[in-house]
């Protein structure tokens, strides 16, 4: 790209329009230092068919993008493109463009409380495209007057010939104005297309033990998979099974949420857990840690576990940190919180789960498991009737965990049903974990199969045909990011729960501290064997 240089002054003169909001999104963002870029499909589409042009000339666009603030991570999702008018920008082997054509895009951004994208491309470079010096100057001066306008830092994307993203977010203002690297930047389409930083990530070899990969895709399919930061919401029967097997398949970055503690009445279900777990009033989280050491074959393992749902703030937040989310949740509230963020910021969720039916004899009549991928472009939970709208707010309230209000409920309600046999637990992660490598891996280039229901009677599966009904909200908040509507707020079953742990008696805490032990010098054997195997 050629900078604009002359043409630039004019454009340095202050405009006058600003975004009521900017102060604190721009002081927000000065704290983060991991940025990612996220974009639906439809948009990529649209840049792409823009950017490489049937002449292998560079061209460039502006586009607007808006904020999806995690805990640790701030994500920009790109938005829209804004095509230049006949006039505005000059394809000459490399491009360049009118100032106005940046004032026009930028003030478009600002009236309506978006950051600026400036994009172009590397027809003849692939992969992660580094910052050269003249793309850095350029982007300087489009980034000070982006971040006057809209108070929202300027993202500068580079887009190479084999359709790989790369991206930097401009921090600061005035002279002090810098680009931060972004770590990946996502596309959220029929397939999940990722390109990692490498300069940020390390190249994530699994260890030498695993002696077959999982995915016979080759290296790229590892390495994408490997980087993927990966959330299992809930770790109930079919989540603890998909935790332990994405740790062996070698995901580096599994981040777990559940806030229940192991139960005698899990045992029958729960891989992992023992007798002394529930005896130990063990977090489910920390059982699903304990297979995490014990069966990560990732070389730099960063896994995290948190004992909170969803639903709580901090949960949410915490969710925002991730590419992909695998549901393994049956509650309504949960589920509408998955469901938001699958649309609002970009981050499909795989979700999936069982219904039986019984015979009057107490025998079973037939069982269905479903799987889908939510995201843009694919029918959301609440139109393919995984949870129903309304129970949202009885859950909020707490009447879901108020046993007068579930003994009032019909004996069909899902509410009521709690269909765990482990066997089928099995089958219904095996369905979303096939969903997963099928968007993840891509076989010869399918990716999301679409919704399906598998029928336990009849041994087939059948596609879910069903659409969102005119006018989804959630479809309707694609890309919206922190201007959703909230779907957090207090858990209090949550609360109670670790409420509760926390004042277990002083018995369970030291016989608890003393299984801890156990396990960690068997962590500790496991490791001095191995390395003194490997000197
Ligand atoms: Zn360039
Ligand atoms: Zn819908």
């Amino acid at each position: 790209m050629e900078p604009p240089a002359s043409k630039m002054a004019r454009g340095n003169e202050r405009p006058t329009l600003g975004c009521p909001c900017s102060f604190s999104s721009s002081l927000r963002i000065e704290n983060v230092t991991r940025f990612s870029v996220a974009m639906s499909g439809e948009a990529n589409s649209a840049l792409v068919d823009h950017l490489l042009r049937d002449d292998r000339q560079e061209d460039l666009c502006f586009a607007t993008w808006k904020p999806s603030s995690g805990f640790d991570r701030y994500s920009a999702l790109v938005e829209q493109l804004i095509p230049p008018r006949t006039g505005e920008r000059h394809v000459h082997g490399n491009a360049s463009f009118e100032p106005d054509y940046l004032l026009r895009a930028a003030e478009h951004a600002g009236k309506t409380g978006r950051g600026l994208v400036f994009g172009h491309s590397h027809p003849g470079g692939s992969g992660w495209q580094a910052l050269n010096s003249i793309d850095r100057a350029a982007e300087a001066r489009i980034a000070r007057l982006s971040s006057e306008v809209t108070g929202l830092p300027l993202l500068g994307l580079a887009l190479a010939g084999d359709r790989r993203w790369s991206a930097r977010i401009w921090t600061g203002r005035g002279r002090a104005i810098a680009p931060v690297e972004c770590e990946s930047v996502r596309v959220i389409g029929d397939v999940l297309s990722v390109t990692f930083n490498d300069g940020i990530y390390r190249s994530m070899k699994s260890l030498q033990h695993s002696s077959e990969r999982f995915i016979h895709g080759g290296a790229n399919t590892q390495a994408t998979i490997s980087r993927l930061r990966v959330a299992v919401a809930g770790v109930g029967s079919v989540g603890m099974a998909i935790v332990d097997l994405l740790a062996r398949t070698g995901v580096q970055s599994l981040g777990v949420f559940d806030f229940d503690s192991v139960e005698l009445i899990n045992l029958d279900r729960l891989r992992g857990a023992g007798l002394l777990d529930a005896y130990l009033m063990r977090p489910k989280v920390l059982v699903a840690r304990r297979l995490l050491d014990e069966g990560s074959t990732a070389r730099y393992p960063r896994h995290e576990v948190h004992e909170l749902s969803v639903c709580e703030p901090e949960g949410l937040s915490r969710l925002l940190d991730y590419d992909l989310i695998i549901s393994c949740v049956d509650r309504p509230w949960p589920r509408h919180v998955l469901n938001t963020i699958a649309y609002a910021d970009l981050i499909p969720v795989v979700e999936g789960g069982l219904i039986a039916f019984q015979k009057p004899d107490g025998s079973l009549r037939n069982a269905y498991w479903r799987s889908t991928i939510v995201r843009p472009g694919r029918p959301c939970l609440a139109c393919l009737g995984q949870y129903d709208s309304a129970l949202v707010q009885v859950e909020r309230d707490g009447c879901l965990d108020d046993p007068s209000y579930i003994a009032n409920l019909p004996d069909d309600s899902p509410v009521r049903r709690r269909e765990n046999v482990a066997a089928i637990s099995a089958a219904v992660a095996a369905a979303l974990l096939q969903q997963f490598v099928s968007y993840v891996a891509q076989p010869s280039g399918v990716g999301d199969p679409g919704p399906l229901r598998f029928n336990c009677r009849d041994h087939t599966v059948e596609r879910d045909t069903t659409v969102c009904v005119h006018g989804c909200p959630y479809q309707g908040s694609v890309g919206c990011g922190d201007a959703r509507l909230d779907p957090s707020s207090r858990h209090h079953a949550a609360e109670r729960a670790r409420r509760h742990r926390a004042a277990m008696p002083l018995m369970t805490r030291t016989a608890r501290r003393v299984d801890d032990e156990l396990v960690r010098t068997r962590r500790l054997l496991a490791r001095t064997i191995r390395q003194g195997r490997q000197s």
